[in-house]
């Protein structure tokens, strides 16, 4: 059932940070499973630039070990892996000084796809941009791969941007956001334009509010001291709850390409109201039986930055308004899960006594664990005992659906990363709708800055601060469980 695999045009990739760790984890990992499954042509090419010394050999043997260490056994093929390892080749890059431009430059073929992926700290995307300008490296139409975080505020994303248009059209940057390259995300997309089930009741006559939730069992642990500059706002709610939020509260497009998606995203951040501080609940994790508190993690005693949020957001326009959309995200949870629920009004009367049930339809779309989504469906409970109702879920877990095929459904990197190389920015962010994120966070974050709010304490291995269920309790709902 896993949809043909179309092989991509000849290419050159350079993966600058390819020796860093979401390259080990993700992107050469992702890249074997595409060269495994056909996806790439004679004439692909992978460069990895960084800045330890090491050569092509080497960095076989390099990526050899990465593979193993982060895919499951039966992933590894060794043919395929030997075929892997000969597209690959490294060059040792100073991103900030003159070394290594040179040799890449030589490197570089023309006549074929070129792609950067900038998989590096963000404070080099400029000077990359720069030096692949000035050194003459990427081709008109070369394409550049840019890792989050896209800037710490709307000034530093505004900045980034107008560095990058320095040196490469809109048409060239493609900016990650690995939550829209996940399979139920694009199953979003055609569960809602593509059924007639679904759109006519998707809006606030019929829906009675939308929750997305993001939660992590891990806490902040090696990357305490990033974390602490940035907390759960800008790390996940700027980007990848504001995605999801985007692409169910979106209108439908005219059509599924780049601009066409991308317009509507923006005009659902635009929509956005400002949220009440009532409407926003900070959590900070205490120390649990054998971990770490947060900011003990964070290595900073008096942190007041939040490791879990929880807040109430409203779309100002006529399909959402009265409709809230209640986001929550967190580290050092009870579960690690992320799930979108739209749950539906009740019907507005109903015929069978009241002691029968009632309850309301969920549409629940799950991103991990177990993507896939379902619909609970009130039916009369069966066998004897005259009407009593119940709610069943219609199950559409992907991993049923496809059998032994669903392991073979490409993560969200391979992808999105095939994408770019394809030409294709459907499910990248544009440079104008991260900075109207960012317009919207900023002043929230600025003034619990300026207040020096102080988050909430939460238990480690909990649904997060008390305050979060009374958010949802305030308004006669509750959040669906954290369950993994
Ligand atoms: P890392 O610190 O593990 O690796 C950094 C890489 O950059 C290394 O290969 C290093 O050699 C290279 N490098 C550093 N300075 C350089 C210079 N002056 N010139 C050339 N190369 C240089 O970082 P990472 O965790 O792989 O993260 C890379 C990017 O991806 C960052 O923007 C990060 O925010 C983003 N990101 C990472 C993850 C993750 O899980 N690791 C997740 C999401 C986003």
């Amino acid at each position: 059932m896993v949809s043909r695999v179309i092989p991509v045009d000849p290419f050159d990739l350079v993966i600058f940070g390819g020796t860093g760790d979401l390259a080990r984890r993700k992107i050469l990992p992702g890249l074997y499973r595409r060269f495994r499954d056909g996806q790439m042509p004679d004439g692909a090419r992978i460069i990895g630039a960084a800045r330890g010394e090491m050569d092509d050999k080497g960095y076989h043997d390099f990526v050899a070990a990465a593979l193993t260490e982060f895919l499951p056994q039966r992933a590894l093929d060794p043919t395929a892996v030997e075929g892997f390892l000969g597209l690959l080749g490294y060059i040792t890059v100073d991103a900030t000084g003159k070394d290594g431009w040179a040799q890449l430059a030589k490197r570089m073929r023309k006549g074929v796809v070129q792609a950067f992926y900038f998989s590096v700290a963000p404070s080099l995307f400029g000077a990359l941009a720069e030096r692949l300008h000035k050194h003459k490296i990427a081709a008109p139409e070369a394409r550049i791969v840019v890792e989050k975080p896209f800037g710490n505020d709307l000034a530093t994303a505004r900045a980034l941007n107008a560095t990058l248009a320095e040196h490469f059209d809109e048409t060239q940057i493609y900016r990650i956001d690995h939550y829209l390259g996940k399979e139920t995300v694009q199953n979003l997309m055609a569960v809602r334009f593509s059924n007639m089930l679904f759109e006519p009741l998707w809006k606030n006559q019929y829906i009675d509010h939308v929750q997305i939730t993001v939660a992590e069992t891990v806490g902040v642990g090696g990357r305490g001291a990033y974390y602490d500059t940035s907390g759960a706002m800008r790390d996940m709610v700027q980007n990848h709850l504001m995605q999801l939020l985007c692409l169910i509260a979106m209108e439908p497009p005219s059509k599924f390409e780049p601009d066409a998606v991308r317009d509507e995203k923006l005009k659902v951040i635009r929509a956005l109201q400002p949220v009440d501080l009532d409407d926003i609940v900070r959590g900070q994790y205490r120390a649990g039986a054998d971990t770490p508190s947060y900011t003990e993690d964070a290595e900073n005693p008096d942190s007041l930055t939040e490791s879990f949020i929880a807040m109430k957001v409203h779309v100002a326009n006529w399909r959402w308004n009265g409709t809230p959309f209640y986001l929550r995200t967190g580290k050092r949870m009870k579960a690690r899960m992320s799930e979108i629920v739209v749950r539906f009004k009740e019907p507005p009367h109903s015929i069978f006594e009241e002691d029968t049930g009632q309850s309301a339809n969920e549409l629940r779309i799950r991103l991990q664990p177990n993507e896939g989504m379902d619909l609970t469906v009130t039916i009369k409970e069966p066998g004897p005992g005259g009407m009593r109702l119940v709610d069943v879920p219609l199950d559409m877990t992907f991993a049923d659906a496809l059998g032994e095929d669903a392991a073979d459904v490409p993560d969200a990197y391979e992808r999105l990363i095939m994408d770019v190389i394809r030409g294709n920015q459907t499910l990248f962010m544009r440079g104008d709708e991260v900075e109207a994120a960012w317009a919207w966070t900023d002043p929230i974050i600025a003034t619990w800055t300026a207040r020096e709010d102080k988050p909430e304490a939460y238990d480690a291995g909990s649904t997060g601060p008390e305050e979060a269920l009374i958010l949802m309790h305030r308004d006669s709902r509750r959040w669906r469980e954290l369950t993994s």
